[in-house]
Parts: structure tokens; sequence; C-alpha cells
């Protein structure tokens, strides 16, 4: 048995080659989530943040981080149902479930009351693009929520694991407008800031934190998981990192690092328009949904 190198306890979580126990391993992850908070001025007092929540372990783990932090800010979690039978309902129910725990104000939206299909219906000819159509209709779908909920800021769970994994995946399709993304600001103000509070924390810590704190319950995984890009990035990536420790945190520093070298000046920020059909922020006639609506339905 392994004992933590700070109090001599029974050890949960090796650490950079140290053993933590639950109550010393669970302070240094809020410690470094809140240290990232503070790095990249993602929360000031007062705001009112929208946490996208889909009861998953990512997402149960940032919101219940945010509510123990003493940050002076307002929490509403909002949960999008896609419409993905056999997954969404459990993660609903687990996400209504953490949300009345910790008395955090939930909204469900969906992608009925979105675009009147659910996810399920409008892949029903192509699910191999599960995924980038998900994530399109969800960011639309958590923007306009947020923009209800009158909220400052979007919080979502994504860990060092899925930033490493993006900036990847936008090298192997080419995508310079993404790799250079994070660089554009934007000038609407119908458009809610993001803020991804678990930036720097690995999937593998965030899980544990969740598991050693009892926040999470076994649920099923995305059917459409099979077809995502994603899922042989993060395989490849995990071997890496398995034999390379450290390999996606250079990635991640990498990204950052080459943002600020090509850092515009505040008057290259973006103009933004609103979509004809929708209202919703954007640089082009439609916005990304409603091009994408218009594709597939
Ligand atoms: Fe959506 Fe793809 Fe995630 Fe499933 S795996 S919830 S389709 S992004
Ligand atoms: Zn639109």
């Amino acid at each position: 048995m392994a004992f933590c190198a700070v109090c001599g306890k029974k050890a949960v979580f090796k650490d950079c080659g140290f053993y933590l126990c639950k109550e010393h391993f669970s302070e240094k992850y809020e410690r470094e989530v809140l240290a990232s908070i503070k790095k990249y001025g993602m929360i000031s007092e007062g705001d009112r943040i929208c946490v996208g929540f889909s009861g998953g372990k990512d997402s149960t783990v940032l919101l219940s981080v945010l509510s123990k932090l003493d940050l002076g800010a307002e929490l509403i979690a909002v949960t999008v149902d896609e419409g993905i039978a056999g997954y969404r309902n459990d993660t609903i129910a687990a996400a209504e479930k953490t949300a009345a725990s910790l008395g955090v104000e939930h909204r469900i939206v969906s992608f009925t009351d979105l675009c009147g299909n659910t996810l399920d219906e409008l892949l029903s000819k192509n699910p191999n693009q599960a995924c980038s159509v998900c994530g399109t209709l969800r960011r639309r779908a958590l923007n306009s929520a947020a923009r209800d909920c009158c909220a400052d800021k979007i919080a979502t769970g994504h860990c060092m694991d899925d930033e490493a994994q993006s900036v990847l995946m936008n090298y192997l399709r080419g995508d310079i407008t993404r790799i250079t993304a994070s660089q554009n600001t934007n000038s609407s103000e119908l458009f809610i800031q993001r803020i991804k509070p678990l930036c720097r924390q690995t999937e593998r810590s965030t899980v544990a934190y969740g598991i050693v704190n009892n926040l999470l319950e076994p649920l099923p995984e995305c059917p459409y998981t099979k077809y995502a890009l994603r899922a042989d990035v993060r395989s490849w990536l995990g071997r890496m990192e398995n034999e390379k420790p450290k390999t996606m945190r250079n990635i991640v520093d990498g990204q950052e690092r080459l943002l600020k070298k090509i850092a515009p000046s505040k008057d290259a920020a973006v103009k933004m328009g609103v979509c004809k059909k929708c209202g919703e922020p954007t640089q082009n006639k439609l916005c990304a949904a409603c091009t994408l609506l218009e594709k597939i339905l």
C-alpha cells in the first residue's frame, strides 16, 4: 500500500511521482483549477457563469469544483439534450441529481427546441458526421441558453486532454482557421465568452477527483463515439503520454506560445454581424448552425 507524501495516510493518487491521500489530492486539484482561473482571468467577482453541464465526468467535476471554490460568482448549470436514444436520458438524470445536491440552478435545453429535430433524426441518413453536427448545434444551444440566463461567461469541462486532442485534430485536418482561432477577439455582445477552468488538468486526475469524492456514477457511452476522429486521436495520444509523459502538456503549451507569437493588434478584432436566419452572432450571412441545418434538413 502507498502512503500520502504530505500526511502519511492511505494514498489514492500518484501525481508527478508523489502519492497523495484523498484530502491532499483534492486540495491540490482545486488549488490548480483556481490557479488556472486566476492566470487566465476567467472569472471575476459577481459574474454569472453558465456551466455547460452534460452530466458526464468532466462537467460534473467542473460544477462541483466551481461550487466549492470561493469565487463570488453565480452558477447556472445548463444541460443540452441532443436527443440521443439510449444515452442522454441517463446522463440528464445524473445531471439533475448532481445539480440538486450542489444547490445549483439547472436548466435543460434541447436540439428539438432549437431546430425541431433530435440528433438521431438529423443523423438518420449520415451518422458519420455525428460529432461535428452535434458540436455545432450544442455550441449554438449553449450560447443562446447562456444569453437567456443573462450569463457573462460559459464554462465548459474541457480538460488538458481535450485541448491537446483539439490541437492535433486541427493539424490533421489542416484547419489553419481553427489552429489560429483563439487569437481572434470578436466584437459581438451576443457572443458569450467561453472559459475552460479545467484546461490544465488531465482527464486522469479529473476522473480520479470525481471518483474519490463520490461524484460519479456509471453512465452509458454515446453511441456515436465510434464515428469520432477524436476517438483515434485520444487513443494515440494516450499511448504517447504513457511512453513520454508531458506530451499533452507540451502540445498545449506549444499552442499557447504559437498564439502569443501571432497575436493580432486590437483593431484586428473580428467584426461580427448577425445570422440572417436566427439572429445569432456570425461573421457570415448565416451562422454555422443554420448553414449546417440548411445542408442536412
Ligand atoms: Fe455528440 Fe459526438 Fe459527443 Fe456523442 S460523442 S455527444 S455525438 S460530440
Ligand atoms: Zn443562424
